[in-house]
């Protein structure tokens, strides 16, 4: 099994730290020259979306991404990354990849309280959750699975094989979303 990271800006050394712990071989994805003809899952890490947004474009990791999201590479987004699947954004930016059926709010929480930690349940199990200048989901559509509610507002999702989470599970010892994303492998 091997796992491409987004390795472009953000928090991609967790999460590659976090498969490895897991058993997985993962590699970072920086360029095009980086993106193998066939792979078997992709996480996009948290970050400032952004930023990763716009060096997809100048990277040229745009299109193949998206196109392989589309025909169903497994997804793990965190935070930044679920801003970068989401459909819509509630301020009306440019979506990135848009291949999620999801409306959602960046910097939900707030300059503030922008960053926590929490325990709530994602898919019944309840997990540690830190968030940190977090979006939540405010609109779900055909196809979309809530995974998570904190606080009466969506913050963990799947449809098909891609999984979002508001917050970063790569920051806790929990296993739990990692385990959902490399059963859907
Ligand atoms: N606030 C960031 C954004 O809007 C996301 C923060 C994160 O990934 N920790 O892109």
């Amino acid at each position: 099994m091997r796992v491409g990271v987004l390795a472009v800006q953000g928090a991609f050394a967790e999460h590659i730290s976090k498969l490895e712990k897991s058993g997985v071989k993962s590699f970072e994805i920086r360029k095009l020259s980086d993106i193998p003809d066939s792979f078997d899952g992709l996480v996009l890490c948290g970050g400032e979306s952004t930023v990763m947004k716009k060096l997809l474009h100048e990277l040229n990791l745009f299109k193949p991404l998206k196109n392989m999201i589309e025909n169903g590479l497994p997804v793990l987004a965190t935070c930044a990354g679920m801003i970068l699947l989401a459909e819509k954004t509630d301020n009306g930016e440019s979506s990135c990849f848009g291949t999620m059926n999801i409306t959602v709010k960046r910097n939900a929480y707030g300059r503030q309280l922008g960053s926590f930690r929490c325990t709530d349940n994602f898919n019944g199990t309840p997990i540690e959750m830190p968030f940190i200048r977090a979006p939540y989901v405010t609109k779900i559509g055909n196809g979309v699975e809530i995974l998570s509610v904190h606080n009466d507002k969506i913050v963990a999702v799947r449809q098909g094989k891609q999984i979002a989470t508001a917050f970063h599970p790569e920051l806790t010892n929990d296993v739990t979303v990692y385990n959902m994303f490399l059963e859907s492998i």
